[in-house]
């Protein structure tokens, strides 16, 4: 396009062939620049896991992994009660000072109770900053490193980087619980959805894992399992007020229309198959919301370190709070 604009230009033939040759040279310096910013990221990348890996104590490893329950011990096994629902006990003698959960978040969001917790602290990992990496398109969140800022590019950042300033605008970017279902959806593409609408959110089984059914768990790998864990959550949607309910439909109708105008779904051509596509991201955006009310435990003042604690051994989601 830009060479078309050059030739139309209505500049000398030697000006308009300089003009050219130096737009391609411009072009094939980008590439490489990018090429190389992709080593970089995979390099830092490589690194970073080896130190995060390295970076736990021995003491806090945990010595005997279960065989699907991720980031638990072999210690505990996971059993469901119509009084209290699903939860964890021990299936054996516990040691004292035995770790028994050691988990990454599946989603987590940065409050930004305080104007300075967004420049202090990085969006993706929550590591303290020193050098802040800037997002190149926005001004409003800062990485500790171009791996975290490729990733978040990667997967959320993506499309809140376009929805930003429309949650300040309307005051929902401190509401946490919102914003953690918008995450969840936004980091993955909507083809993730669609493709797993049944598989991994087609039954609300909130007896999931528990007792007789561990074994089918065991098929699924990471990623899906963490989805599969995160829709199973109680929603006690059976419970709630018809206002609730209304109340969170309006919520997840207005986070799907941000996540159009977003270009979330850019990729589909035609209208129907957009609103076919939005019909499944929508229905998970208000089961999200509902879930996540229950489901969320803010952490405090923890931002040097990575343990992540949870009342239930598959919620993986949580809150990042400045105190
Ligand atoms: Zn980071
Ligand atoms: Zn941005």
């Amino acid at each position: 396009m830009a060479i078309d604009a050059i030739d139309r230009s209505g500049l000398t033939k030697e000006l308009r062939q300089g003009l050219a040759t130096e737009l391609q040279e411009a072009f094939i310096k980008l590439a490489k620049a990018q090429e190389e910013e992709r080593g970089h990221v995979e390099e830092e990348e490589k690194k970073k896991e080896e130190e995060e890996t390295d970076l736990l104590p021995p003491w806090a490893k945990i010595a005997e992994p279960h065989r699907w329950l991720l980031g638990a011990s072999a210690a505990v096994r996971v059993e469901y009660h119509p009084d209290f629902g699903r939860h964890v006990l021990a299936g054996r003698n516990v040691v004292a000072g035995e770790v028994l959960f050691v988990e990454r978040p599946l989603v987590s969001y940065l409050d930004p109770e305080e104007a300075a917790t967004t420049t202090e602290f990085c969006h993706e990992c929550f590591s303290k900053v020193s050098v802040p990496v800037p997002c190149p398109t926005c001004s409003r969140v800062v990485f500790c490193s171009r791996r975290c800022r490729g990733r978040a590019l990667s997967s959320h950042h993506q499309v809140e980087c376009r929805t930003h300033h429309v949650f300040r605008g309307v005051g929902l970017d401190d509401k946490c619980l919102v914003m953690l279902a918008f995450r969840a959806v936004a980091q993955r593409p909507h083809a993730f959805f669609a493709e797993n609408a049944e598989r991994l959110f087609g039954g609300h089984d909130v007896q999931r894992g528990a007792g007789d059914n561990e074994e089918e768990e065991g098929v699924l790998d990471v990623d899906d399992a963490g989805y599969r864990a995160l829709f199973c959550l109680v929603t006690h949607e059976s419970s709630r007020q018809d206002m609730d309910v209304a109340t969170k439909t309006v919520f997840a109708v207005f986070l799907l229309e941000c996540l159009k105008v977003a270009g979330y779904f850019g990729d589909i051509s035609d209208e129907d198959s957009v609103e076919v596509a939005a019909v499944v991201v929508g229905r998970l955006l208000l089961h999200f919301l509902m879930a996540f009310q229950f489901n969320t435990h803010m952490v405090e003042g923890v931002y040097d370190n990575r343990l992540i604690c949870s009342h239930d051994a598959e919620t993986r989601i949580w809150k990042e709070a400045k105190k």
